[in-house]
């Protein structure tokens, strides 16, 4: 069976790709069924992590064996081959990006493909004390660093042994080196959702800072946990309004990334609320993602994937693969199906990447 075969019959009436941008690509992306442009490509780097955080996975995790995983040389082929399809933005994640060997020679490949405008990367920060400088040499844009509370025994019943000093330590090396600074916390009922949430949003008054706050998604092995800990964007809000006054909403509303921006009065940072439950955006969504073991997934709350890989493995030539990624796109789900009880159960937070 063929490539084309697999296809639906829309995308396989499309010419196969030749030249630059792919044919059925449009400068800026991969048009799916439902009128979206998808132009912005989440990329795990690996499937292990240095934390256990309770909301991501559980405790006894077990890490693909690395020959399942893409190489470097892999990883640069398919980002390549989504820069000629018409993606523009690249973000690193993982598990925890900063454990694969070699990060800011990668960001630093990238940086010269044609059509990739930015790089940006979220992390837990542990290792930013000594990577930042480098990645930032090496023309990553942003980070994005996940802190869930600054008390050092609550941050450590979240990500069961971190140590907040480290974290800390990332933020200020990231301050330090130019780049602009993201704050991402997990909202977990009964860990961080009272005091903690109001100490981030505290940080925003004297810091340039955006710190965002993160419903927590339910995911397969782990759902029942995370289903049981959800606070919902209304809820936090009017939490962080009685502790530190108003919160008000900037642009208009209008999302920035997937996350609605508010502010504390006359404070220097904003505050994010990314509410993929509550509020969900997916009429908005631009994404893909391609996990570490090469698989080319449409929604981050659905099980499709298409393995990419294998093909590549094989010896597939850059037009087949890239009529397999578009007419895999073509037939990205619309959104997730939480509200009817519809899990993904596949894979885990941190082997998708968020
Ligand atoms: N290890 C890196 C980190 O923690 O920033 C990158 C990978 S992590 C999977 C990416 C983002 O997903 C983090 O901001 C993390 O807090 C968030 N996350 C993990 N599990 C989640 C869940 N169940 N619901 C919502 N966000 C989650
Ligand atoms: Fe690791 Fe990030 Fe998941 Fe925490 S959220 S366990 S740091 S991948």
């Amino acid at each position: 069976m063929s490539i084309r075969d697999t296809m639906n019959p829309v995308a396989r009436r499309l010419p196969l790709a030749g030249g630059r941008p792919a044919a059925g690509a449009t400068a800026s992306g991969v048009q799916d069924r439902f009128g979206r442009t998808i132009n912005y490509l989440r990329v795990s780097l690996t499937d292990m992590c240095n934390l256990r955080c309770v909301y991501c996975m559980p405790a006894d995790m077990k890490f693909r064996p690395p020959a399942e995983l893409m190489q470097d040389a892999e990883l640069l082929r398919l980002i390549e081959l989504f820069g000629a399809l018409g993606f523009r933005k690249i973000r690193y994640t993982g598990g925890e990006p900063t454990l694969r060997d070699n990060l800011p020679g990668l960001v630093c490949r990238v940086a010269q493909f044609p059509g990739i405008e930015a790089q940006a990367m979220t992390t837990n920060g542990l290792l930013l004390d000594q990577l930042a400088a480098p990645l930032k040499e090496a023309g990553l844009q942003r980070v994005n660093i996940s802190i869930d509370s600054l008390d050092p025994q609550k941050f450590r019943r979240m990500t069961r042994w971190g140590n907040l000093r480290d974290v800390l330590a990332g933020i200020q090396a990231a301050e330090r080196v130019g780049f602009e600074i993201k704050l991402n916390a997990v909202v977990v009922r009964g860990f961080n959702d009272q005091a903690d949430a109001v100490e981030l949003a505290r940080l925003t008054r004297e810091h340039d800072w955006q710190v965002r706050y993160i419903e927590i998604m339910p995911f397969g092995g782990i759902h029942e946990f995370q289903r049981g800990h959800i606070v919902s964007e209304d809820e936090l809000r009017a939490t962080i309004g009685s502790a530190l006054g108003p919160l008000e909403l900037q642009d208009d509303g209008k999302l920035d990334g997937e996350a609605r921006i508010f502010r504390l009065r006359g404070a220097r940072g904003t505050l994010g609320f990314i509410s993929s439950v509550t509020k969900p955006f997916c009429a908005g969504c631009n994404r893909a993602r391609l996990t570490a073991d090469g698989k080319l997934r449409l929604c981050l709350l659905r099980d499709k994937e298409v393995d990419l890989l294998t093909p590549l493995r094989a010896g597939a030539a850059a037009p087949d693969l890239e009529a397999l990624i578009r007419a895999n796109i073509w037939d990205k789900p619309w959104g997730h199906g939480l509200e009817q009880n519809q899990f993904a159960t596949n894979r885990t937070m941190s082997e998708i990447g968020g």
